[in-house]
């Protein structure tokens, strides 16, 4: 039998990340690779779950989400950014950001519209916008500085922009967007007439002096920018796969019909314990973020140590490290395989985060995994580059917790 599938998703492969834990599973590796913690979030979100599940109830909760989490996100709007968000017509609750992703390119993109990515860029983006029918226009950001090329910025935008798809902080690149990058992007957005897609899942994961702005604060963006949170990545808690949108009320009515023909709702025991989780006191969030910058810290010694060069990390899970001069001429993907596979050690290309021309020597390492588990991949890394491995940890201990 032949059957002709669409063209658009079969051009792509598995994605980058399923592909690295997969060969890591097999190899036994230490997978610094796809983005998750390795230990589950905070203790009494999961309880309030699973008292949840089990004295119920288990049917459909309200189609645009749990009243409960659609007011924590309104609150927790309010709270940390002074939005005042009407949580009845302007917050939809989803199943993870990837569907809040998905929901939007359907509910906003027609043929002939074009979206401004910034690479690197998240692997869904691509697809998603494509399979909705509009243009991606790519600009890029590069390498150590990741600065914002304004012009080519400027020269991205035309009368066909239905909206930039701005990730701030931003993965794989670790860049937080800073107050005047986001200004002269919502210059552009208001001057074009266009929307701002925000995809703002680690919110809470900046360190020292960045701070996250959401682009909706700025003048005249209230009603263009369309903003996204995620569970998974507030409440280290990514197999739940809980999103939530804040956006205009006339937006979100567009966008909920697209969520309402893909997945209707998400499970009430979750929604009612990630509501819990967003009214949590302050602390819970700048601990959060502490933790990961005392973690990202320890690894980037270690693997400075091991004579990679590592980019400037001011946000998420990650850290971009540059292997020209350790890979013996291997490409990103080569080197990541044989790392993995001989070094026992996983870790993401970041040529996977490009549409065309991407850079070959870069790789993603992920930093929120326990330090034990951070310990065994710089040791292992050592004996595969042939380091002297207690010297290794002694300089990522410098930054171990005290
Ligand atoms: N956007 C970015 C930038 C991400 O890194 C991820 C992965 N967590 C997502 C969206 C998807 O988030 P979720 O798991 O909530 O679907
Ligand atoms: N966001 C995670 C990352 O960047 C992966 C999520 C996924 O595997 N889909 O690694």
């Amino acid at each position: 039998m032949s059957v002709e599938t669409n063209e658009i998703l079969s051009s792509y492969g598995t994605t980058v990340f399923e592909v690295m834990s997969r060969l890591a599973i097999e190899n036994e590796a230490v997978n610094l690779g796809q983005g998750f913690p390795d230990e589950d979030g905070p203790e009494d979100i999961r309880q309030i779950a699973a008292e949840g599940l089990v004295s119920g109830p288990n049917q459909y909760p309200p189609m645009m989400g749990h009243p409960d989490l659609r007011q924590a996100v309104a609150e927790h709007n309010l709270r940390f950014y002074g939005l005042e968000i009407n949580w009845q017509k302007e917050v939809l609750v989803t199943s993870g950001a990837t569907e809040a992703l998905a929901d939007c390119c359907l509910a906003l993109l027609n043929p002939g519209d074009e979206v401004i990515l910034i690479e690197p860029l998240y692997d869904c983006y691509l697809p998603l916008v494509e399979r909705a029918g509009a243009t991606p226009i790519p600009i890029r950001i590069t390498p150590p500085e990741w600065k914002l090329d304004r012009d080519a910025l400027e020269a991205a935008f035309s009368d066909k922009t239905k909206f930039i798809l701005l990730n701030s902080p931003m993965n794989p690149a670790g860049k937080v967007f800073n107050e005047n990058d986001l200004s002269f992007i919502a210059s552009l957005v208001i001057k074009h007439d266009c929307i701002a897609l925000c995809d703002e899942v680690y919110e809470h994961i900046f360190f020292e002096k960045h701070q996250h702005k959401p682009l909706m604060t700025f003048e005249g963006m209230r009603d263009r920018c369309i903003r996204i949170g995620s569970a998974g990545k507030s409440f280290s808690l990514t197999g739940w796969k809980v999103g939530y949108i804040t956006a205009p009320e006339m937006l979100l009515a567009t966008i909920t019909k697209s969520h309402q023909f893909l997945t209707f709702t998400t499970p009430p025991n979750l929604q009612i314990a990630v509501a819990a989780g967003l009214r949590k006191d302050v602390s819970y969030f700048n601990d959060l973020a502490i933790e990961m910058q005392q973690k990202r810290d320890y690894l980037k010694a270690g693997l400075e140590k091991l004579g990679f060069s590592v980019i400037e990390c001011e946000g998420t899970y990650f850290l971009t490290v540059d292997i020209s001069s350790m890979s013996s001429g291997m490409n990103d993907v080569d080197f990541c395989k044989d790392m993995t596979v001989n070094g026992g050690v996983a870790a993401v290309p970041v040529s996977a985060f490009y549409k065309n021309d991407a850079p070959d020597h870069f790789i993603r390492c992920c930093f929120c995994k326990k330090y034990d588990v951070l310990e065994e991949a710089l040791r292992r890394l050592a004996r595969y580059l042939n380091k002297h491995e207690d010297q290794v940890i002694e300089a990522a201990k410098a930054h171990e917790r005290s």
